[in-house]
């Protein structure tokens, strides 16, 4: 059986053949752990026509061996230097770089390493492959999200009223803890009361009080893979206009939802939902895109957002989160994360979306 990060790196040298590159230097780390699976904070590969080079510093020699066992290792105090040496006494002449991740200073002295080696933009060709997940991959992020289910189930049949903010994401992240996830995915939001109309509130010493939405949107990191997920609650009593807004932003993401399929294009689909809402009076109280992929990392592509061009595949995991903001009164946004699929999205952010009244 072929290693998944073998099959990853051939398709990276397909298309490194297409353009006429003869070795890709891929310096930022997530990709690299995608290519290899080593997880290390230092490091970088090279991937040639027909074999890779990881390198990383003394710290990790024995990290790479237990995480990229079928990938060539060195170990070097200055690691892409040692990858760029390579790179010459392998005869390389045109040489793709990820220009969204060199910084100036290193693209300079990368440059001055290669000598004669053209080196050239590769642009987001690993980000792109990644975009597409194979199963295993949508595997443990649907463990993430089953992890970030249970844990804000538990948190929800205990009392949040006379609670503040920060006590309720420090509990909602020590329980995706507590049921396997190795952290949050990232900083947790729980908004309270007029804070709910922040879309990235952060948490406060605010008390909640009774007949306050609650928004809170988390996620819980499995295995290196991130979820995501928004609910908003009424700490009740829930007042007419919490529940106008809420059944509005339902009816919105649901509508976003409905039209997750193979084909469809991100900008449409942010303008689709945008149109229900803006439909009811509300353009200006939404005031971020709809959604974006998730992976390896918690924001990666695609992209739902307005103008985007990005057309959505088979297996492209996105999240559909639409939010209504009334400022100074409260907002309300729910989010799923969902993985694309031919017969319609398959939704792994379970929990209700009902408004509940608790
Ligand atoms: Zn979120
Ligand atoms: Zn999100």
């Amino acid at each position: 059986v072929p290693d998944v990060h073998a099959t990853r790196r051939s398709a990276l040298q397909a298309t490194l053949a297409e353009r006429d590159l003869d070795a890709a230097l891929v310096t930022r780390l997530v990709n690299v752990r995608y290519l290899t699976g080593f997880s290390g904070s230092a490091g970088a590969l090279l991937v040639g026509r027909d074999g890779a080079v990881l390198a990383s510093d003394g710290r990790y020699t024995t990290q790479m061996a237990r995480q990229a066992p079928d990938v060539e290792r060195l170990t070097a105090a200055a690691p892409l230097r040692a990858l760029c040496d390579r790179a010459g006494t392998d005869g390389a002449r045109r040489v793709g770089f990820e220009a969204h991740d060199l910084t100036v200073e290193v693209h300079g002295q990368v440059a001055g390493l290669l000598g004669n080696v053209e080196l050239v933009a590769l642009g987001r060709v690993v980000e792109a492959q990644r975009a597409v997940k194979d199963e295993s991959e949508i595997e443990l992020i649907r463990q993430a999200c089953a992890v970030a289910d249970r844990a804000f189930a538990e948190l929800i049949a205990g009392p949040l009223a006379g609670r503040t903010e920060k006590d309720v994401a420090g509990d909602l992240e020590a329980r995706m803890r507590a049921h396997g996830a190795d952290g949050a995915s990232f900083d947790t939001i729980v908004a309270s009361g007029p804070n709910s109309a922040v879309p990235h509130h952060r948490p406060t010493d605010r008390v909640i009080e009774p007949g306050e939405l609650l928004k809170l949107d988390f996620g819980a990191l499995v295995a290196g893979y991130h979820s995501d997920m928004t609910r908003t609650v009424v700490v009740g009593p829930a007042a007419d206009w919490q529940r106008e807004v809420y059944a509005l932003v339902q009816q919105a993401q649901q509508a976003g939802l409905d039209a997750v399929r193979p084909g469809a294009i991100g900008g449409e689909l942010d303008a689709l939902v945008r149109d229900v809402i803006g439909g009811a009076g509300h353009a200006d109280h939404y005031t971020h895109s709809l959604g974006h992929g998730v992976g390896l990392e918690i924001h990666e592509a695609p992209t739902l957002r307005p103008d985007a061009s990005d057309r959505l595949a088979d297996r492209m995991p996105v999240t559909v989160e639409p939010g209504v903001y009334l400022p100074d009164r409260g907002g309300v946004r729910i989010e799923d994360l969902v993985v694309v699929r031919p017969g319609g999205p398959e939704i792994l952010t379970t929990t209700t979306k009902e408004l509940l009244v608790l």
